[in-house]
């Protein structure tokens, strides 16, 4: 029995960093989210790009959707990176209730930019997991929610990842924020004073006084770009657990610090 969360993890994606969301119900038009994404028009995701207002849960790096189909069961139908934006950039009704998004509840809805991924793009369309319906909420925290998936799946660890245009785009947002001088050294005095002066790499624990010797890293790409980047976001390293954070197979998806400790515990293999 497998679950989603395999799935993720094989595909080297956090469970930690992914909402679920299960998209079902008919809107006044008629229509349900399964027909809005048969339609293939963009009309579902601008659907799905507009959620009630300030839910933590939305703002999960990743996005994984589903749809309920007509047999009421639960498909995969595809993986998004997200961030959010501008409410103010809302300027089309909403494709199920043909009204403003968010103005039948009173409230106006937030604004996602979603950029759908190439990883589990494989299974789009085709995978469908258990849905618990006794519980009811729609959209969940994946690393708490795990679900099996019904059918044969295949969950030996990707061997190579193909970069979209999207992916080349969040890399050379990346490397930007890498390279903002100003990011860098408050990075970098940060460390040093939880150093006792010296600088330490938080992967290895190489230290030095030689700032010089230091790399800066952002390690989630896909929060780079409209959104602000905090310092607390960024790790210090020294130049080879960077060079190392960088080779994963998935460019979207660094090796994480923990992944790059476990790697230096094993005498980097
Ligand atoms: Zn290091
Ligand atoms: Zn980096």
């Amino acid at each position: 029995m497998v679950t989603f969360n395999e799935i993720l993890r094989a595909h080297r994606i956090d469970p930690a960093q992914v909402a679920l969301l299960r998209h079902s119900g008919k809107g006044p038009l008629g229509f349900t989210p399964y027909d809005l994404w048969r339609r293939e028009d963009g009309s579902f995701d601008r659907y799905q790009s507009t959620q009630a207002p300030d839910k933590p849960l939305f703002e999960s790096p990743y996005w994984a959707s589903f749809v309920s189909n007509p047999a009421n069961e639960t498909l995969f139908i595809g993986f998004y990176g997200t961030t959010k934006g501008d409410r103010a950039e809302i300027d089309w009704l909403c494709p199920m209730t043909g009204i403003p998004p968010g103005e039948d509840k009173g409230r106006p809805s937030d604004l996602y930019r979603l950029v759908p991924l190439d990883a589990l793009s494989e299974y789009r369309g085709s995978l469908k997991i258990a849905w618990d319906d006794g519980w009811i909420a729609w959209a969940r925290y994946a690393r708490r929610s795990d679900h099996t998936v019904l059918g044969e799946v295949d969950t030996r660890p990707i061997a190579s990842f193909e970069a979209s245009p999207e992916g080349e785009e969040t890399w050379r947002a990346q490397r930007a924020v890498e390279r903002d001088l100003r990011l860098r050294k408050a990075a970098l005095s940060k460390n040093s004073g939880e150093h006792d002066g010296q600088y330490a790499c938080e992967a290895c624990n190489f230290e030095h006084a030689d700032r010089a010797m230091f790399d800066v890293h952002h390690p989630h790409p896909l929060l780079t770009g409209p959104r602000m980047t905090r310092v607390s976001d960024l790790v210090v390293l020294c130049p080879v657990c960077h060079r190392r954070a960088h080779r994963s197979v998935n460019r979207m998806l660094p090796y994480s610090v923990a992944e790059l400790r476990t790697w230096n515990e094993a005498g980097r293999p």
